[in-house]
């Protein structure tokens, strides 16, 4: 038998509808449609969820009530019953030590591991001095008189946060005394939180950033635009994007929370050498592996000059990004400063 012979015969119309046959079944399952939800009452601040598909609803209720929980435990203004929180933490400040649940024991044994670490800038007994500050934001104008911040930061110490890591105690060693866990307690909520929802989902507690891995519409991963400060709520206007595969993007900015005084913007993140708020960046956005040390970092990178944060990023493994006065940017990535006007 000829070669020839021995190959059957197709007709053209029948190879081509194989071939498209072919591409039709190879082609990627569609990607499960994308869904999200907002919800407020955590942490006094706006919360956006994304997931995909028919998991995300119960999924979503899930990440919602952890958030909650951890709202209730972290919050240093509300009393919730039963619940052993922060506030009671300083309502005992001067008098007792106070047994605290796991959760409230681990963000207080960090934030005081990290006042060291970020030379004494991130300090969450920093409680009387952001009062002063927030009461002068709730009047919407003012500053405190330089007596009232130096009495407020005679109560700021660290070392007067006495932790017992057998009894799982904390006590505040002077009367007065308060903790203010507001620049560690979304970072470290939306890491716990994120990790409840069993498909791809990404959650935004008031700019903080956490995803529990690549979101599910066969992308690698998870573009956070860096908000432009004048225009924080227009996602057109980011500066720049950062991708996350995994943990968080943490923003602290001059532009969330503030107030004006003879017409200077007066931010809510204070610096503990001058009891003053900070006013060397727009803002601070941080990259890395856990949401509460993002937290963490981005506060006191807001606060501290840029070749001693360039350093504490580099050292902790995190990827640090600064918006500076002009609106440009400087970026440990690049480890150089680009024009963005
Ligand atoms: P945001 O709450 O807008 O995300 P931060 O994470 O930077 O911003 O937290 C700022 C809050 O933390 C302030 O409102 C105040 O309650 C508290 N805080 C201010 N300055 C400091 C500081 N130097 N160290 C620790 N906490 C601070
Ligand atoms: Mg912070």
């Amino acid at each position: 038998m000829s070669r020839a012979a021995r190959i059957p015969r197709v007709p053209v119309p029948c190879v081509v509808a194989a071939v498209l046959a072919a591409v039709l079944v190879s082609r990627p399952p569609a990607a499960p449609p994308r869904q999200t939800e907002t919800f407020t009452g955590c942490f006094d601040t706006a919360a956006l969820l994304i997931g995909y598909g028919r998991g995300f609803t119960a999924d979503a209720a899930r990440v919602r009530a952890r958030a909650e929980e951890l709202h209730h435990l972290l919050d240093i203004y509300n009393d919730y019953e039963g619940v052993t929180n922060a506030k009671t933490v300083n309502d005992n400040a001067g008098a007792a030590p106070v047994a605290v649940p796991r959760e409230l024991y681990e963000v207080i044994e960090t934030g005081v591991a990290w006042h060291g670490r970020t030379a004494g800038k991130f300090n969450i007994a920093l409680g009387p001095v952001p009062r002063l500050w927030k009461e002068c934001a709730a009047r919407g104008e003012g500053r405190p008189g330089p007596d009232e911040l130096a009495a407020a930061l005679a109560l700021c110490d660290i070392r007067d946060v006495i932790l017992d890591p057998e009894r799982q105690t904390v006590f505040l060693a002077k009367p007065g005394m308060s903790l203010d866990l507001g620049a560690v307690a979304k970072g470290y909520a939306s890491r716990l939180a994120v990790e409840e929802a069993e498909g791809a989902m990404l959650l935004n507690l008031g700019g903080n950033v956490a995803v529990n891995g690549p979101p599910a519409d066969g992308r690698a991963a998870w573009n956070i635009g860096v908000a432009h400060p004048d225009r924080p709520n227009d996602p057109s206007q980011s500066l720049i994007s950062v991708a996350a595969s995994g943990g968080a993007v943490v923003t602290s900015g001059d532009y969330q929370r503030y107030h004006y005084d003879d017409g200077q913007r007066l931010g809510h993140i204070i610096d503990p050498d001058t009891a003053r708020p900070g006013a060397l960046y727009r803002s601070v956005t941080v990259a890395g592996p856990d949401a509460a040390i993002c937290d963490i970092l981005s506060t006191a990178l807001f606060l501290l000059p840029r070749e001693e944060g360039m350093k504490l990023a580099g050292e902790a493994g995190y990827r640090a990004i600064w918006v500076l006065p002009d609106l440009s940017i400087a970026d440990t990535e690049t480890e150089r400063t680009m024009d963005h006007q």
